[in-house]
This record gives C-alpha cells, sequence and structure tokens, in this order.
C-alpha cells in the first residue's frame, strides 16, 4: 500500500508506539480472521520509503517500521488491505477488493 493512499499522518509525538511483536500479532490476528493464515509464511517489520506495507503472492508480508507509531485504526487498514490481495490472489484494487475490505473494517 503506497504512502500516498495516506493524506495526513498524525505526528508521531501524540502517537503510542507499539512493539514489532504487537504489530505481528495484530497482522496474525487478521489473518485467522480473514482466512489466510495458512497462507501467511513471513512477516517482516523494515523501514520502507515509498510503501506503508507490501504482500508477495508466496505469503511474504512487509509492514513498514513507522507503522510502529501510527494509530490502530491506519495500522489495521494496511494490513486487511495487504492481506486480501492475499485472500485474493492478485493486486487489483477492483469491486470485490472494495467490498472485501469494506466488509472486514466495518464495525470495527
Ligand atoms: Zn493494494
Amino acid at each position: 500500500m503506497r504512502k500516498a493512499a495516506r493524506t495526513h499522518v498524525e505526528p508521531v509525538s501524540f502517537q503510542t508506539q507499539i512493539t514489532r511483536d504487537l504489530l505481528i500479532a495484530e497482522a496474525r490476528a487478521w489473518a485467522r480472521r480473514i482466512g489466510v493464515d495458512n497462507r501467511l509464511r513471513e512477516i517482516h517489520v523494515r523501514p520502507m520509503k515509498r510503501k506503508w506495507a507490501s504482500i508477495s503472492t508466496r505469503g511474504r508480508l512487509s509492514l513498514n517500521s513507522d507503522l510502529l507509531a501510527q494509530p490502530a485504526s491506519f495500522r489495521r487498514e494496511v494490513i486487511v488491505h495487504e492481506l486480501v490481495h492475499l485472500k485474493l490472489g492478485h493486486g487489483a484494487h477492483n469491486k470485490l477488493f472494495r467490498a472485501l475490505m469494506r466488509a472486514y473494517l466495518e464495525g470495527e
């Protein structure tokens, strides 16, 4: 998910930094909920210049370490975005992709 997808980033000083382990636990929990836990093979938290996160078709999820200082709602949006790509098996942001995103994020 490209960084441009988020127009306003909260100042880091106003946010509580979470640990890498918690971010990874959040991704694992969402993978179970979305039904891709068997396909999510690796999770990496690392600095990324142009993206908040990315996922390979082989199930390698990379999360930007800047997410550790972002609000829970935004971390959730980024994680769910990548895992819906894994579920659908392609990188298209089509109607089905958007419908699934809405379904998973609704009521959160
Ligand atoms: Zn995407």
